[in-house]
């Protein structure tokens, strides 16, 4: 397959990083910190996408994916993270916990829209029974082929091997950018956490996030192989929402552009991983598609009737949370995602072992 892409630049160092990763080569560290030192706006960011876009239009036979997120319990959290909407220290949230019905109603929902697994989120302290017993009861009313995962705090590996056996099969937990000095808790426990994970044969779901102005190509690019050395089922990428009255909030957005230039680099970075799956980009947009992103997390499944009821109101009160929740917007449905996978021309979604859905694409 030729792609030509990484011929139109005159940058001599450029072409040789993108033809070698067109011919499967992952760049090292010192190259991926050259690739994110290009302004976003930059012809070199732009062949650096679009070159990312071809390579992982090919390694995932152009098929997108899709994973559901469901909040279960929300509460002023003792992770203290700076950048996050629960943090004890700076919330304004208050306790709730969605009930099973209606964590089951939106799973449902999910797996209707094609998604082929499903985070269950808690806050960073969480009841182990309590959980434990929430998803084996959802693990009963939705079909076989959406997968639940977990989004929760530290595990010990016996908890991990109980959740296995309730049917879960993996989970989401990354060493945040900042994490110790932004937040509350360990580099080494979460690592620790990790190294379970992929002890007890769960798959580990991993992001670089959540990616602010303020962040280094250093600290990035760190963050980003740690994830591939150790491992990860999906490699991602997420920027952080300024979340009013936290502490980062005053660095404000990393905009979308710059967000789709870590994701090419994610997607390099990971080219001869043996056990990535999937690149996301989080929120979902179409520029990250474009970037070497397959990957997206909607935040609200099927809608029943038209798609400008699924979500509710912009900062409706109710239980449960999703990441809309941050932004205080309607939530991004599975019919919203499908419709960006085809529009940034995805043939397909991978919906649940062997099994796929054929994208409508947008008529011309
Ligand atoms: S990011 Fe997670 S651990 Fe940190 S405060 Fe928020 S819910 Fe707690």
């Amino acid at each position: 397959m030729v792609v030509p892409h990484a011929d139109r630049t005159s940058n001599g160092r450029l072409r040789g990083i993108l033809g070698a990763a067109l011919a499967g080569k992952t760049p090292d560290k010192k190259d991926c910190r050259y690739l994110l030192g290009f302004p976003a706006r930059s012809m070199e960011a732009g062949v650096l996408r679009a070159t990312a876009n071809a390579i992982t239009r090919r390694r995932f036979d152009n098929a997108g994916l899709m994973l559901g997120q469901v909040g279960v319990h929300m509460a002023p959290c003792d992770g203290g993270c700076a950048f996050c909407a629960f943090a004890k220290p700076h919330t304004t949230i208050r306790e709730s916990t969605l009930s099973t019905e209606e964590s089951i109603q939106r799973a449902n929902a999910f797996s209707r829209g094609g998604v082929t697994g499903i985070f269950i989120m808690t806050m960073h302290r969480f009841g182990f029974d309590w959980f434990l017993d929430y998803v084996s009861q959802m693990r009963k009313h939705i079909p076989a082929q959406t997968e639940l995962l977990a989004n929760v705090g530290d595990m010990s590996v016996e908890q991990m091997n109980s959740l296995k056996a309730a049917g879960m099969t993996g989970a989401y937990h990354v060493v945040r950018l900042g994490e110790g000095r932004d937040t509350h808790l360990s580099p080494s426990q979460r690592l620790a956490t990790i190294e379970r994970i992929r002890a007890a044969g769960l798959d580990w779901y991993n992001s670089c996030e959540p990616i602010g102005p303020e962040h280094t190509n250093e600290e990035i690019v760190e963050q980003i192989f740690a994830g591939a050395e150790l491992g990860c089922c999906q490699h991602a990428v997420m920027r952080r929402f300024p979340v009013p009255g936290s502490p980062l909030f005053h660095h404000g957005r990393l905009p979308l552009a710059r967000l789709a230039q870590v994701v090419a680099v994610v997607a390099l970075a990971t080219l001869e991983s043996e056990t990535v799956r999937s690149i996301a980009v989080h929120e979902s947009n179409v520029l990250g598609l474009m970037s070497g992103a397959n990957a997206l997390y909607p935040e609200a499944g099927e809608p029943e009737e038209s798609p400008g009821n699924a979500g509710g109101e912009p900062g409706e009160s109710k239980e449960g949370f999703s990441s809309a929740l941050w932004r205080r917007s309607q939530e991004i449905t599975t019919a919203d995602c499908r419709n960006m996978l085809a529009e940034a021309g995805y043939d397909k979604v991978v919906a649940g072992a062997g099994k796929g859905r054929v994208l409508a694409h947008p008529k011309d």
